[in-house]
C-alpha cells in the first residue's frame, strides 16, 4: 500500500509499505477514506523531535472497517468510523475517567498514545491506504453510512475536540470573553467552539491574513500581531483584560518577522491578557525538550514562566493533549443535527501522491493550505 513516510527534516515521501495485519484479537484494519495533516506533524517534519526515518505519519484518520479481529464485538466489516488521534486501552484508571489522552497502558513510560507519532507508541499512522486500529471497539466512533459530512467528521479525530478542549481547559463559562492565540486549525476550532458555547466576544491572534479572515467570518475579532503587541491591541479593543485565553500555537511560536520566537512568549502574553482569577487553556504543544530551540532553557525542556504574575493574578491553567473520546460523540451529533460545521477550516483535499508538496506548503503557512485532507484511496 502507499503511505506518507518521514525521511529527514523537511522531507516526507510516498512509499510502498506492507498492508497492516491484525496483530491482536481486539484490532480492526480500516481502509482509509480521509486522513489529515496536522500542525503536530510539523514538529516531526521540521526535525524538532527524534522521529526516525521510515515512520508513517497520520494521527487524524477515518475510514471503512476492512478486517475484524476475533475479539471485536461491536464493529463489523463495512462500518464507517473515525478514530480519536489518541490510542487508548479503555480500562486503565485514566481511560475509565474519560482521560484517554493519558492512557497508562498503551505506551508505558509515556503519558498517552497516538498513531504515527514519535514517542507516542508503536502505532503506524494513517496517511496511508490502510491502518491498524488497536482496542478498536473502544476507540472507534461509528458514523452514518456513505460519504456525507466527510470533511466535518474527519475533524473529529483531533482538531474540533482539541479546540473544544482548549476552551474547556481555560475554565470558560457561557457569556465570558476569550482571546485565542493562533488561527491555525486548532486555534480556529477553539474560537469556533467558544462561539458555539456562547462567548460574548472572541479575539483571535495570528499573522497569516487568510487564517485571520476565517476567524473574522466566524464573528471573532482578528488581531494581527505584526501590527504591535497583541496584548495591548486586545486590551485597547476590549477596554480591559479578558476572562479566558487559549494558547493554540505551542512552543514553535514565531515573532512578528516570522523568525523563531522564545518558546515562553505566548504563555507570557496569556498571563498578561487574562483578568485576575481568569483562566488559561493550553492545547498548544510543549515538549519535554527541544534540541532545535533558540534558547537553552527550551533545549533542556526548562520553559520559564512569570509564575509570580500568575500567582498574583490567581490564574488557573489547564494543559495537555485532548481527550478526544470525551467530546467526539457529542460533536458528531452536533454536525449531524446541523448545529456545527467545522469544515469551514478545510482549505483543500489532495491525493496521497501530493502529500510531500502539501507538507511543504502547510509548513510555510502558505495561503490555501490552512487544513489539508488526504484521500489515499482516491
Ligand atoms: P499551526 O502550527 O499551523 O497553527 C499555529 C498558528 O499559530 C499558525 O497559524 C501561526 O501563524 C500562529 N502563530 C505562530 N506564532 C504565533 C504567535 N507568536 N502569536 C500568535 N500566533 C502565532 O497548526 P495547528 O494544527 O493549529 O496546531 C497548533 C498547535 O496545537 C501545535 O502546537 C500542535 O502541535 C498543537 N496540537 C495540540 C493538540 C492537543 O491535543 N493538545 C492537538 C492538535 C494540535
Ligand atoms: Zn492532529
Amino acid at each position: 500500500m502507499k503511505a506518507v513516510v518521514y525521511k529527514k527534516p523537511y522531507q516526507v515521501a510516498v512509499e510502498e509499505k506492507p498492508k497492516p495485519k491484525i496483530e491482536h484479537p481486539n484490532d480492526v484494519i480500516i481502509k482509509i477514506t480521509t486522513s489529515a495533516i496536522c500542525g503536530s506533524d510539523l514538529h516531526m517534519y521540521e526535525g524538532r523531535t527524534g522521529a526516525e526515518a521510515g515512520i508513517v505519519f497520520g494521527h487524524e484518520n477515518m475510514g471503512i472497517v476492512d478486517e475484524v479481529g476475533s475479539g471485536v464485538a461491536l464493529l463489523k466489516k463495512g462500518d464507517r468510523i473515525v478514530l480519536p488521534f489518541n490510542v487508548a486501552c479503555g480500562h486503565c484508571n485514566n481511560c475509565e475517567a474519560s482521560l484517554t489522552a493519558f492512557c497508562t497502558e498503551v505506551n508505558p513510560g509515556f503519558a498517552g498514545g497516538a498513531y504515527g507519532y514519535v514517542s507516542m507508541g508503536p502505532y503506524q499512522g494513517g496517511q496511508a491506504q490502510y491502518l491498524r486500529v488497536p482496542w478498536a471497539d473502544f476507540n472507534a466512533l461509528l458514523l452514518p453510512e456513505g460519504r456525507e459530512w466527510e470533511e466535518d467528521f474527519i475533524l473529529l479525530a483531533d482538531i474540533f475536540p482539541t479546540g473544544w478542549h482548549g476552551i474547556t481547559l481555560s475554565g470558560f463559562k457561557p457569556g465570558e470573553n476569550v482571546a485565542v492565540w493562533g488561527a491555525g486549525p486548532v486555534g480556529l476550532m477553539a474560537a469556533y467552539s467558544a462561539v458555539l458555547r456562547g462567548a460574548s466576544k472572541v479575539y483571535v491572534v495570528d499573522r497569516v491574513p487568510e487564517r485571520l479572515a476565517k476567524a473574522k467570518e466566524l464573528g471573532c475579532t482578528p488581531v494581527d500581531f505584526t501590527r504591535g503587541d497583541p496584548v495591548e491591541q486586545i486590551i485597547n479593543l476590549h477596554g480591559g483584560m479578558v476572562d479566558r485565553a487559549v494558547d493554540a500555537v505551542g512552543y514553535q511560536a514565531v515573532a512578528a518577522d516570522g523568525k523563531k520566537e522564545q518558546a515562553n512568549a505566548v504563555l507570557d502574553a496569556l498571563i498578561r491578557v487574562v483578568r485576575p482569577t481568569g483562566g488559561l487553556g493550553i492545547p498548544g504543544l510543549y515538549v519535554p525538550s527541544d534540541p532545535g530551540a533558540v534558547d537553552e532553557a527550551t533545549r533542556n525542556g526548562e520553559l520559564t514562566l512569570p509564575f509570580g504574575k500568575l500567582f498574583e493574578k490567581g490564574l488557573s491553567l489547564g494543559t495537555g493533549q485532548a481527550n478526544v473520546k470525551a467530546y467526539n460523540k457529542y460533536l458528531r451529533d452536533m454536525i449531524i443535527a446541523g448545529r456545527a460545521k467545522p469544515s469551514f477550516v478545510v482549505s483543500n483535499t489532495i491525493g496521497i501522491d501530493e502529500a510531500p508538496e502539501a507538507y511543504e506548503k502547510f509548513d510555510k503557512r502558505i495561503e490555501g493550505y490552512t487544513k489539508v485532507l488526504i484521500h489515499p484511496n482516491g
